[in-house]
């Protein structure tokens, strides 16, 4: 990466609190930091903040990324949902920042909780986010006892209301003071920012976004359940053959993964590839 110029580094520290919510200890005395690293914009600028803006030693950073397909090298584990170039994004964005990188996965992927539940998530019963993100932090951070650990995650206010009342802080599940002498202190550090400044900041010092911006708005699982029908075709168009096997996964389950009006509505429906009647 460049050298970085003097209103580079002004850029991340305009984003910095100028007061931090009370029951944190101070920002630089935590032994881990952990940032929950997606690959997409809102994890970046988690990343260049703590670094650039908060000054944190990067060897006390460490990029933490859940991958929702599980083990890359397990042949039985079909590629379906994490994107083919974030592995590289990875390698790059740790290079790039500075930062270790951390790839963990859980022993099930969201393939096999979604065979084994016999439906696709929704927003009410988000499992997708529970069994293959928050649940597979939760159990890796409990190695690590007799620590300090500030867990960074980067929701925003102007994503939406949920995320809007998302606390600024909070005790991590894995906080265990008196048995184990671990803190788990989770810090969301960009709530206040908005969309073009996440983007800016990650311009202002020369790092890529990841690829899939070309194609949908947010970096999240390529088939996500919240993608929207022209985001949704655009992915089914760039990888026709996963996504003749989702809707082979809607037909095993007879389960769909959208609905309109309260009715199932069929993924090649949903898109528009042809005029195939709801299912019933
Ligand atoms: S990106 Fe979408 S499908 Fe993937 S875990 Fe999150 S909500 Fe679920």
């Amino acid at each position: 990466m460049a050298s970085l110029n003097r209103e580079e580094v002004r850029s991340a520290e305009r984003y910095v609190l100028t007061e931090l919510p009370h029951e944190m200890l101070d920002i630089r005395s935590y032994d881990e930091y952990h940032i929950n690293f997606s690959g997409g914009a809102d994890s970046l600028a988690v990343a260049i903040l703590m670094k650039y803006g908060y000054k944190v030693p990067s060897e006390k950073l460490r990029l933490v990324h859940m991958r929702v397909d599980g083990d890359p090298n397990d042949p039985s584990k079909r590629q379906l949902f994490d994107w083919p170039q974030t592995d590289a994004y990875l390698q790059y964005a740790s290079k790039v920042l500075g930062i270790p990188l951390t790839v963990i996965w859980g022993e099930k992927n969201l393939e096999e909780r979604i065979r084994e539940r016999g439906k696709f998530p929704d927003k009410p019963c988000r499992f997708c986010t529970s069994y293959t993100k928050r649940d597979v932090y939760a159990k890796w951070v409990r190695q690590f006892d007799d620590c300090k650990i500030l867990l960074l995650t980067g929701e925003r206010s102007e994503e939406s209301s949920d995320r809007a009342s998302d606390p600024i802080f909070e005790h991590h599940s894995a906080h265990a003071t008196l048995r184990k002498n671990r803190i788990v202190h989770w810090f969301r550090p960009i709530k206040h920012m908005l969309k073009y400044q996440v983007k800016q900041l990650a311009a202002d010092y020369g790092i890529e976004l990841h690829p899939c911006y070309q194609w949908v708005s947010r970096c999240s699982c390529r088939f996500c359940i919240f993608n929207t029908a022209a985001e949704m075709e655009r992915v089914a168009r760039l990888y026709p053959d996963d996504f003749d096997y989702l809707k082979q996964m809607e037909r095993d389950l007879g389960h769909t993964m959208k609905s309109r009006k309260g009715k199932p509505l069929p993924l090649s429906a949903f898109i528009n590839e042809d005029q195939i009647p709801l299912l019933v």
